[in-house]
């Protein structure tokens, strides 16, 4: 085993790798920008250096920048983790060259499968099959809109240099074939410094299949089975899962066999993506299902994989580094249950999913399921990066058991004030085309009504949780449950009954007799985190005065009206929760309960008395 490693990434990305490096005795090396001085990947690493400052052409791009690193700290291998120049080949011969170890593929498989028409064209050969379309040489726009024509619309005009899920164009119609070479040349020269395009037909009803593959210098190659990442905005995957739904033994048994011969046609060694296109029009067959690009690295969403086969990939790629052979023979390898992975992004959905930068005064993640991230609360998200922060991933019995999960683990996501896709994240999981399994790529677009919610007043539960959270600090909770427990109404378009319970020193919180979710104060904010959205809310207007000198805990009126009922008598023990008096008020009735349990030492109102909001109907009294 290598003795260490420099990871040449940040995010959670660099963390994952340090944790599975640290767990083997390798010694990790991390590097950072200026911007990322504080981040976690910085501090979990043995050593760290600074190689610049926070744009990435000027840091984490810079190969020389890396590399003297390396050689300063000693470090015995480069891991570049994805993105970045993990598909560089110039840099994987670099690192070689420097007599240092790549935990990657040689550099002849990076080129060999770097530009999309190259590498289809060798897939082709090797006998893969590929998604139908032009991949010529001549770039002539004529040429190319003939081809176009040929292949038949829609079709989809590729940069061939493209990665990202940019540089790319889907044409519905002959007549817009112009203006999207166009843009899309546009796109690919700035984006990859070459304008050169292909073109595929667009697969109706399109299915995103990828298969892990990994293979050894000793010839041997294996795969990991399928993901399924057919969720995707924009090409870009949101919600990945292992293995892939409604996939048959004939379809699995084509889509594998092809990415192991794609491996061996590129002499490939380490981790590998295999990336198809399937049509889903009449389910997964093994006959519809195309060869779309490879990537030579480790891929975000290789954690469903790890899932379902219980496996570090990670791991393997630093022992298939250090010339080992792989841990496990293809018949070894094993898929149980389901895995679903939810990328969770530093943006706002309401607001046309607008990347959101900021600090991360609360962040906090649930705890019984799989966080690979990169930041923390604290921390900040700066605007230099990719947006994902986090990536939420879970594993279950059945795919429902997973899905469910995932979508209760979304909803427990609470990031304030950057904003997430956490809410939105849920809505996906719960959605029925989801859960019905046979999602395409158009599934987000789709739906789109309904997954992105118009940024509108913040729910019920938000605002109820903000009353709440403003009656506890008016009451003084917490410096004893029992002295602030009362009831209490907010003004809003709907008085809102609170009342504060002292329970095994727990408080509880109900609003109009619903037990309320929690809010906390940040900064001058109080925010409630419903379903994964953050509603923050203002310094409170709290109508009705709460009764400091209440000793024990009192009810009071929530808004004017009528007594209709009185429940209870002097000197009645009464329990938590017991109703108390009966106010009618806008043709409704409220029942007002006790807030703790204790003796009624006074009924200040009457039946048939008219009363004011904020006035105090029943005081009690604690017993020891
Ligand atoms: P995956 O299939 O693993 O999601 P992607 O192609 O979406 O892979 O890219 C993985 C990561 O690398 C993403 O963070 C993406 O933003 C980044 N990335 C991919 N290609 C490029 C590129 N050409 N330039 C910059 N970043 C890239
Ligand atoms: P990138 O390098 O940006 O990841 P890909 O070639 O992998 O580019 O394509 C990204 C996504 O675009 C795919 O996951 C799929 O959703 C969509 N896509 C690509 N090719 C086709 C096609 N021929 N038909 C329909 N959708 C496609
Ligand atoms: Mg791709």
């Amino acid at each position: 085993m290598i003795e260490s490693v420099l990871i040449a990434n940040r995010g959670e990305i660099a963390c994952r790798i340090i944790k599975t490096a640290r767990r083997l005795g390798v010694r990790t090396i991390a590097v950072y920008s200026e911007a990322d001085a504080g981040a976690p990947h910085v501090r979990l690493a043995d050593e760290a250096v600074l190689i610049g400052p926070a744009p990435a052409r000027e840091s984490y791009l810079v190969a020389d920048r890396i590399l003297a690193a390396a050689k300063a700290t000693g470090a015995a291998a480069i891991h570049p983790g994805y993105g970045f120049l993990s598909e560089n080949a110039q840099f994987a011969q670099a690192v070689i060259d420097a007599g240092l170890v790549w935990v990657g593929p040689p550099p002849s498989a990076i080129l060999a499968m770097g530009l999309k028409d190259a590498a289809k064209a060798l897939m082709q050969k090797a006998g893969v099959p590929v998604t139908p379309g032009y991949l010529g040489q001549d770039q002539d726009p004529e040429r190319l809109r003939r081809e176009a024509d040929a292949i038949g619309y829609p079709v989809l005009i590729k940069a061939v240099a493209g990665g990202g899920g940019k540089g790319m164009r889907k044409v519905e119609r002959g007549e817009d074939f112009d203006a999207a070479l166009t843009s899309c040349r546009r796109e690919a020269a700035a984006s990859f410094g070459d304008d050169r395009v292909l073109i595929e037909k667009y697969i109706t009803r399109p299915r995103h299949i990828e298969v892990q593959v990994f293979a050894d210098r000793h010839g041997q190659v294996v795969h990991l089975f399928e993901r399924d990442c057919s969720v995707q905005r924009r090409h870009q995957k949101v919600i990945e899962e292992a293995p892939a739904p409604g996939m048959t033994q004939a379809a699995r048994a084509a889509v594998t066999e092809a990415a192991v011969r794609a491996a061996r046609a590129v002499n490939y060694e380490g981790a590998g993506t295999i990336e198809f296109i399937a049509d889903g029009s009449e389910g997964l067959q093994p006959d519809r299902i195309w060869f779309m690009e490879m990537n030579t690295r480790l891929q975000v969403e290789h954690p469903v994989t790890e899932k379902v086969t219980g496996q570090d990939l990670v791991e393997w790629q630093l022992r298939v580094a250090s010339g080992e052979p792989l841990p496990l023979k293809q018949d070894e390898i094993t898929l149980t249950g389901w895995a679903m992975e939810a990328r969770l992004y530093a943006e706002s959905p309401e607001a046309g999913f607008l990347p959101s930068t900021g600090p991360l005064r609360r962040f906090r993640l649930p705890h019984d399921v799989r966080i690979d991230t990169g930041v923390e609360e604290g921390g900040e998200v700066t605007p230099f990066y990719d947006p994902m922060i986090a990536k939420l991933i879970v594993s279950g019995p059945t795919r429902q058991a997973a899905a469910r999960r995932l979508a209760k683990a979304c909803r427990a996501v609470e990031v304030y004030p950057v904003k997430t896709n956490a809410g939105f994240l849920a809505r996906v999981l719960d959605h029925p085309d989801f859960l019905s399994g046979t999602a395409d790529t158009g599934f987000i677009e789709r739906h789109a009504e309904a997954l992105v919610p118009a940024a509108a007043a913040p729910p019920a539960a938000a605002q109820q949780a903000a009353a709440r959270l403003r009656v506890a600090r008016s009451a003084g909770v917490s410096a004893d449950p029992w002295r602030g427990a009362v009831g209490f109404r907010i003004g809003g378009p709907r008085p809102i009954v609170v009342a504060l319970k002292a329970r095994d020193e727990i408080l509880q919180v109900t609003i109009d007799d619903q037990p309320a979710p929690e809010a906390v104060l940040i900064d001058d904010a109080y925010v409630a985190f419903v379903d994964g959205e953050a509603h923050g809310f203002g310094e409170p207007r709290v109508s009705g005065a709460l009764d400091g000198g209440v000793a024990g805990g009192g009810v009071l009126s929530p808004m004017p009206g009528k007594v209709v009922a009185l429940l209870v008598e002097a000197g009645a023990s009464v329990e938590l929760g017991q109703p108390l008096i009966t106010v009618e008020a806008m043709k409704m009735e409220h029942t007002l309960t006790a807030p703790v349990a204790g003796v009624v030492a006074e009924a200040l109102a009457r039946v048939g008395d008219q009363v004011t909001e904020g006035q105090l109907l029943v005081r009690l009294e604690k017993v020891d």
